[in-house]
This record gives structure tokens, sequence and C-alpha cells, in this order.
């Protein structure tokens, strides 16, 4: 689509995809939307009257978090954006005429989290990622628990330790059963992992006791992100039975700076794998839920080279969004806007398209190979992670941007 900054639309942050950040400017945290290598500056953006004729309150361009923006709802996330891509073709617009003061250098701007997160609930949806695990902590002939084909598992995380791309990451300390040991030890994690996972972001609050039809579910979400939930393996393994995931899990998780909303996405939906057996009739749904999105993870030792040791796709996914906030929802548990909802590892069937390093080594059987000639099995100090999404057809790209982060002793 042609627009006076001339961004490709094969660019990740072409004009077909616009996604919402949040960066720090001289008025402090401010929402804003990257278009190529510039970001716009959503609140001198309104302060220049290009969304003034949009009714509701501009300012929520002067929040320091998405959440504002988010609750004016479905049909102004739309607008807005109609407006950008409007005012991005138009050489008279607001934008175009003032573009010295609203649009920022994107590589020099300082991002952070964009939202207020309420709560983080993790799911557990690939069935690749939940066979491989089920075969190497339990049982290889029975590896998918009776439930799994049933309920979209998952399980409450923890919000408070949700940090934004480029944040270094502490080596978690812990309890540990040590091989062949009877009795646990305390120290730092051996096996630190990353899990390749997309998070979901709700768009619109529930009152206590409602529930979301899959049907509607698309309705309360406003947007997508790479998310990289950190996980220590050896203090997973010694404290999951009987409840399942606590401190193992809950030090750290990476979520990329930037929002895809969904109807960026609009273009690449494709068909979800066929759900054996039937599920019950609330998860059930009509329609092409699941979206083709290209994931990568690169590991990178300290001042080394990065080597791509993943190549996934959140196609891939056996339950979709709708299906994970209906089952979310179904008890009448309430939601709220800014809630982050994470895929669980997204795996596929081929050994590099494993989306952790439990699985790319194995259990520790196996090395990965990297092209400094180094091999891994689980993280090491000074490692950095970097989890890339992107959508591309014959006529556009969207992309996500990045999660980046490093393991520090
Ligand atoms: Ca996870």
């Amino acid at each position: 689509m042609q627009n006076w900054l001339n961004v490709s639309d094969f660019h990740d942050f072409s004009i077909h995809n616009l996604p919402f950040g949040v960066y720090v400017s001289s008025n402090g945290k401010t929402p804003c939307v990257a278009i190529g290598d510039k970001i716009i500056d959503m609140r001198l953006a309104a302060d220049h009257g290009l969304f003034d004729h949009l009714s509701f309150n501009k300012s929520v361009f002067s929040s320091g978090v998405l959440n504002d923006f988010i609750e004016t709802g479905k049909a102004n996330w739309s607008a807005v954006r109609k407006t950008l891509q409007d005012a991005l073709t138009d050489e008279s617009s607001a934008l175009y005429l003032n573009q010295g003061s609203i649009l920022v250098d994107r590589q020099t701007a300082t991002m952070v989290l964009p939202l207020h997160i309420g709560d983080y609930t993790d799911f557990y949806s690939s069935i690749e990622h939940a066979t491989n695990v089920g075969k190497m902590f339990r049982d290889p002939a029975n590896a998918l628990l009776p439930n799994w084909r049933h309920i979209p598992v998952g399980y409450h995380g923890r919000a408070s330790s949700i940090v934004v791309s480029g944040t270094d990451i502490k080596r978690p300390n812990g309890q540990t059963l040590p091989p062949e040991a009877t009795q646990p030890v305390f120290g730092p994690s051996k096996r630190v992992d990353f899990e390749l996972e997309m998070a979901f972001i709700v768009g619109k609050t529930t009152e206590l006791g409602s529930t979301i039809p899959t049907e509607d579910a698309e309705n309360h979400i406003f947007g997508m992100s790479v998310f990289n939930d950190w996980s220590a393996r050896d203090i997973q393994k010694w404290e999951y039975v009987p409840l399942g995931p606590f401190l193992a899990k809950n030090f750290a998780s990476t979520m990329s700076p930037w929002i895809v909303t969904m109807e960026a996405l609009e273009p690449f939906r494709c068909e979800s794998v066929k759900q054996e057996p039937e599920v019950l009739s609330y998860l059930q749904y009509s329609g092409n839920k699941n979206f083709n999105i290209n994931l990568e993870v690169d590991l990178a030792p300290e001042n080394q080279e990065a080597t791509t040791i993943c190549k996934s796709n959140f196609k891939y996914m056996y339950w979709n969004m709708a299906q994970q906030l209906a089952h979310h929802t179904v008890n009448g548990c309430n939601v709220n806007v800014g809630d982050v909802m994470a895929s669980g590892t997204i795996s596929g069937k081929d050994e590099n398209s494993y989306g952790s390093m439990l699985e790319l080594c194995w259990g520790g059987k196996k090395d990965i190979q990297l092209n400094g000639g180094e091999t891994r099995k689980f993280i090491l100090d000074g490692d950095t992670i970097t989890m890339r999404a992107y959508c591309e057809n014959d006529s556009k790209r969207i992309g996500f941007g990045e999660s980046i982060g490093k393991i520090v002793g």
C-alpha cells in the first residue's frame, strides 16, 4: 500500500500491521504505534487532532499503559487503525503535516511493558509439546494424560514477573532433587530453559459469573505478542506434583513490546488440526480460528553469533484462543482488560520445530549444536534468547518484533 513514508508492504511493521506499544517520551510513558522504522506518538497525534472525528476520550493516549485505550472497545481499535492508515497515505493529513513532532525513530526509543497486567494464565495447548513432555517426564506409552484432548489445560501464572523484551533475567535459585539423590538440594537452577509461546491480550472486561462463548471470544481479544515463558526444568521436576508449576515458572516471562491487533492478523487465519474425540459443546466452534504465524528462536552465547535453534508455527496449536477463553470463563471466572493468556510452548512435529530446549536436547540426551562450535543442552549464563514471529503472504508481512532476554548469574 502506497504511503508517504515509503514503508514496504513486506516490512515487519508495514502499514498493514500498525502494532501498539508504549515508549518513554519526554512526557513519560506514552502509547505508540510502529510504522517502518518510526513510531507514532499517539499522545502527540491526538494533540494534533488526528482522532478528533472519533468520540472516545483522547486522554487514553496520555496514559502510561494501553489498558485505557483498549477499554474504549473494538470499534475504536479499528477506527484508530483506519485513521492511521488513511493518514499515512494522505499528504494533507495532520500526521504528515506534523510528522517532525509526532514521529520518533524506533531504534532509539525505549520501549516498556505496554500493559497493566492484572492476571496471567498459561495454557498447554500444543499437542506435540504436551506429548514430548509426557514422554520425558512420565510414560512414553501414555504421554498425554486422559484429560488433555478434552480440556484446554492451563494454570494461573504470575503477572508480577512479566517483563518487556531486553530485560536481563537472573538465574533462579530453588530446590531440586539431583539424579540418584534421595534428598533435595538448594542452589541455582542447572536447567534454565525458554518456552516459545504466543500470548493474547484480553480486550474486554467481564463480570464475575458471566461466560464468553467461543463464537464471541475473538471480540474479547485485543491482540497478540511473542512470549518467552522462562522455565527451570530441574526445579519443575521436583515441585510440580501434585499442584503443577510454581517457582519453576514464576521467576520471569518476557513479552515483546509490540501487540499486533487481531484485525491485522485477519488475512492469516487458517484451519486447526482436527480435534479427536469431539470436544464438549461449549468448546465447539465454527470457522477458521487458528493463525499462520511463523516462529523462530535464536540462542547467542555472550559476544558470539546467534544460532537459530527452533522454527515453529502458531498454526500447530491443538486448542485455539477462542476455546481457551471460553474454557477459562465457563465456570464464571471474570477476566479483565490487559490480562495476558499465553498459548503454552508451541512445538511442531519436526525436531527442529520443538519450542523448548528440554525438547530440543530431549531431556539432556542430545547436544544442541551452535554455529560458533559450542553446544548446549540448557541455557548458560550470558546466553541471549531471541524469539521472533511474523506472518507473510504474497502481498504483505506482519511482524511481531522480538522477545529478547539474557540469562545472567
Ligand atoms: Ca509455559
